[in-house]
This record gives structure tokens, sequence and C-alpha cells, in this order.
């Protein structure tokens, strides 16, 4: 029996696959996507080519003896609990070790306002899932992190960008777009921000936009959800303050130890006002239960037991030379008209192309000169960001990342002479919002 008869229906081809079930889905799932440069990156995983594309933090880094101890002592020790269940809310040493690392960022909260998710990833999912009905407006940043658009599109959100320069959301833009949308009797659900060593774009809010936001937010009834992976990961002096440090009740933290540890133990957090906690940990408990006892305990017994906080010091002086890297290889080899922002932390340089190119169409190129970058509209969901590209210096040494802009330099050159020949280099090629995968996020 063909799938086809199986289902008594008319298949639908999507890729090179065959769906049955192609008019069963919900209207949700529409908005799951996966890109189409997807394909792509499966040959840029191959060793040969230099990525400048994924956010894998550097895992190698770790002393992975030492974790490798902390897991048999865990098993060994408390098994029974660390293989049992745990609770929808999380474990709570944990949750009061979470708050310990939230105090860097000049935020005092109680461990009871705390969720332990699967990743931050799982806590925007959880919010989204809470406040979204489909068509309500969220705003973000533009560009913004390609698996908080992903999310949102999920839920059926509509995402309404708002502008930001060197110096993060710009306050007016966030202001007189608010008021547009209001006057319409348009709901705003949240305002999603990265305020620090934003993904992708590399820029950080300085400290007196972070008050205006707040404020702006707080005048119009606006909700924020402050998603922070990367604020300790800074190259120069002290953290910098968490928006929600000045304001428990209009903002709900979420932090990850992804990258301050390692993605693998997949432990996030959510940190929000009471009644947005109850309803979290409601959506927590349909969603999965209850997270994994054993990562939250393994997690736990690194932050009791080993020198953590140099540990994100050896991280943050590793990403800082390859920051260097990066920015120095960008400012011998681009050619003229390519610009870019100059991260004070975390993984991300945004770069901009001269007019008439387009990143997207630009990858092919690239990846066959053995470099990957993740092209700028996967970051936008209204077509935008076709001259922009993500470049990411979190993962190769940085002898790697310079042969890679190396690569990229010429291949933009010779783009730009196409250009200069022909009017435009390669056609425009937008198609909507990406999902591009665990690996580029
Ligand atoms: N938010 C941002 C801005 C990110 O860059 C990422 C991962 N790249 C996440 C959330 C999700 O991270 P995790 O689920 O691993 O905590």
């Amino acid at each position: 029996m063909t799938e086809e008869q199986d289902h008594g229906r008319t298949p639908a081809t999507q890729g090179s696959r065959i769906d049955a079930y192609v008019d069963r889905y919900a209207a949700r799932a529409t908005g799951m996507v996966a890109s189409e440069i997807r394909a792509l990156f499966a040959v840029a995983s191959r060793p040969e080519v230099v990525s400048l594309a994924g956010g894998m933090p550097y895992v190698t880094a770790l002393p992975l003896d030492m974790v490798g101890e902390l897991v048999s002592d865990l098993v060994t020790r408390r098994g029974p609990v660390a293989l049992q269940y745990g609770s929808g809310q999380g474990d709570p040493h944990l949750r009061e070790q979470i708050c310990e690392v939230m105090r860097l960022e000049g935020i005092e909260a109680g461990a009871d306002d705390v969720v332990v998710t699967v990743g931050s990833q799982q806590a925007l999912d959880l919010i989204t899932r809470i406040f979204i009905d489909p068509g309500d407006v969220v705003l973000a940043e533009g560009p913004s992190y390609v698996g908080a658009l992903g999310t949102f599109a999920a839920y059926q959100a509509r995402v309404v960008h708002i502008a930001m320069d060197d110096q993060g959301i710009i306050p007016e833009s966030l202001a007189q777009t608010i008021h547009a949308l209001q006057v319409t009797g348009t709901r705003i659900k949240f305002l999603y921000t990265i305020p620090t060593y934003h993904n992708p774009g590399g820029v950080t809010m300085n400290v007196a936009r972070r008050q205006q936001v707040l404020d702006i937010c707080h005048r119009a009834g606006i909700l924020i959800v402050e998603d922070n992976p990367y604020g300790l990961l800074g190259f120069d002096g002290e953290p910098l303050r968490a928006l929600r440090a000045d304001n428990s009740d209009g903002v709900v933290y979420l932090g990850s130890f992804s990258k301050t540890l390692a993605p693998g133990f997949r432990v996030g957090w959510a940190l929000a006002p009471h009644a947005i906690r109850d309803k979290l940990v409601l959506a927590m408990e349909s969603a999965v239960l209850s997270h994994s006892s054993f990562t939250q305990l393994a997690v736990g017994q690194y932050l009791a037991t080993q020198p953590w906080r140099e540990q994100i010091k050896t991280f943050r002086e590793l990403y800082r030379e390859r920051r260097d890297a990066l920015l120095d290889a960008l400012e011998a080899l681009m050619p003229p008209g390519v610009t870019w922002t100059k991260p004070a932390g975390g993984f991300f340089v945004w770069a901009t192309l001269p007019e008439g190119l387009d990143s997207k169409a630009l990858l092919p190129r690239a990846v066959a000169e053995r470099v990957a970058f993740v092209p700028g509209t996967g970051f936008f969901s209204d077509g935008s960001g076709s001259r922009q590209m993500r470049l990411s210096f979190c993962y190769p040494q940085p002898d790697r990342i310079r042969e890679g802009v190396r690569r990229l330099a010429g291949v933009i050159e010779q783009e730009l002479r196409l250009r200069d020949t022909f009017g435009t280099g390669t056609a425009p090629t937008h198609t909507g919002v990406d999902t591009p995968g665990p690996d580029l996020a």
C-alpha cells in the first residue's frame, strides 16, 4: 500500500518528501518552517569550512575531567534523587544558586520567583504560550534572536520590530511604535529585548536608554521580556545592571547556563512576578512534567563545588581574544563599504554589505570558498536584513577566524566587481522567517 492510499488523501510535497498530513496540521504549524539555508549548513559543518555561522559555546575550555567526576559522584551519592522526577518549578537549591548568579547583575530576587527551564529557549516558549493569542503583537529589536522569532511565529504572534543602533533600542522609535499601535487598538503583549551583547546585533543598550525603555514600557503598560544569556560574558569591566534589577513587576528575566557553563545541560530559567511565575510553572508541567533532575543537580553541584566565577573569566578572556581576531581581520581585509558592529561581549558581530549586495545570495559562493555566516534575513520577520550577516567568533580559533575573514572578503570583492560590471550583485532571495536550527542559534 502506498503512503497516499494509506492515509486516503492527496500527498503534498515538502522538499523531496511526501507529507500525507499536510491538510491536518494546526494553523500554528504553518509558522514552523525550516530554513532553506539548512542544507548549505550541512556542508558548512565540514572541517575545511571556517564557520562564522554557529553560536556554539566553546565547551572544550571547560575542565571536562572535573565535569565527569562531578556527574559520576552525583549518581553515586544522590542517584535516587537525581534520577527521579522533580518539581515543575525546579530544584529549590538550584533556584537559590541562580539568585546568587543574578546578583552579579544587580538583581535581588527570591528563589520562589524562579522557574528552571530547559534552556532559556523553553522559557521563551512558555512565556509566549501563556501570553500570545494568534495575531497579538510582540515588539522586538530589529534584528532579533532567530530562535525567539521562530517561537513567536509558532504561536502566530505578529512581530513588530523596533529600530536599534549601536547603543541598543532607540527609545524614540519604541515610544512612537507603541503609540501608533495603541491608537489603532492593537494589543501589544510584550517587548522582547536582548539588552546586553545582543544576538545577532553585537550591541549593548546603554545605561540611559535602559531607564528610558523601562519608563516607556511602564507608562504604556507593556511587559518586558529581558533575554540575557550573554550578560556575564562582557570583555571589559563589571557586568551591566540588568533591566530587571530596576523593575521587578514589569520585567520577566530569562537566564541560562548555556554560555557560562555548557548548553548540553539545557538549564536555563525565568524570573517572573508572582502571578506570571504561577502560570509558568503550570505551563512547564503541561509541557514536560518537570525538568531533568539529573542536569539540575549536576549544575547545582558544579556551582557549589567549583570556581564558577573563574571559569566565566576564562570564557570571557577566550572570547575576547576571538572577538579581537575577528575585528582586526575585518579592519585589515574587508573592502570599503562593508561596516560592522564592535561588540563589548557575547558571541556576535553584525555586518552590513554595500548597497546592491544580498547576503543570502552570497552564501553559496562563500560556502564554495569554505567560509560560512548566517544571512541577515533570518533575524527579521519582515523581510529586512538582506544586506546584513551575522558573524560569530565564539567557536573557531583566532587563526581560523582570520582565514575565514580572508575568504569572505574575497567573495565580497568578487561580488562587488559583478555589481560594478552589471549594476547589481547576485539577486535578492528573501523568503520569510528562517529557523536555521540549534547549531546556528
Ligand atoms: N536567547 C538568546 C539571545 C540566545 O542567543 C540563545 C541561544 N543562542 C537562547 C536564548 C537560548 O539558549 P539556551 O536555550 O541554550 O539557554
